[in-house]
């Protein structure tokens, strides 16, 4: 079950909250307005952006894992597509305009304390855009299956794992879309 900040106060109403067993199980329940506080899972849509065999990576600018690369995507708000998510992540982190192609997994479990319960994988076709990263990020780039950088989490290399095992293409990294104006890594870096 998620991890989540115990609720004391009904968010309807403002009154305490009792714990009683309400649908199977011992849920946080408003006296006043039968408000039932249900521990729901954070949800995450992630994309994983091929072209001519590499993978589109972003390096995360902030902890957990900052300076490690990842695949594009955030958690899905209330009342979101998640492929809605997937593309709206990739506009605001990448400044890239991505195209979703289909649905290729779905993963259960924490990376993180603060990651999401369920992570949805798509694959995702770049169609537009400059590399511009957002808050979240200070480099993106594309890897062949052979050059992966260091990557961010044990479910970030899961994934990409199996991506490396199914990809047949040797691949070089790319330098065309290389993006990174924090840290003053040198010019000569193959990833930029
Ligand atoms: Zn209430």
């Amino acid at each position: 079950m998620a991890r989540q900040y115990p609720i004391n106060f009904c968010p309807v109403c403002a009154e305490r909250l009792e714990r009683r067993e309400k649908h199977g199980a011992m849920r946080p329940v408003c006296p006043s307005c039968s408000f039932v506080h249900f521990c729901d899972p954070k949800v995450a849509a992630i994309t994983l952006i091929e072209r001519e065999g590499q993978v589109l990576l972003a390096r995360r600018a902030m902890n957990p894992a900052k300076g490690r690369w990842t695949l594009p995507g955030g958690f899905v708000e209330c009342e979101e597509d998640p492929r809605d998510t997937a593309v709206r992540e990739c506009r605001e982190e990448l400044g890239l305009k991505v195209e979703i192609t289909r649905l290729m997994d779905l993963y259960y479990g924490k990376a993180h304390d603060s990651g999401a319960d369920i992570v949805i994988l798509y694959a995702g076709r770049l169609v537009g855009g400059a590399p511009a990263p957002g808050d979240d990020v200070d480099a993106i780039a594309f890897f062949g299956p052979k050059e992966l950088p260091e990557l961010a989490f044990a479910s970030t290399r899961q994934i990409l794992g199996q991506w490396q095992v199914q990809s047949k293409a040797v691949g070089t990294v790319s330098g065309e879309i290389g993006y990174r104006d924090r840290g003053g890594e040198p010019e000569s870096d193959p990833t930029v």
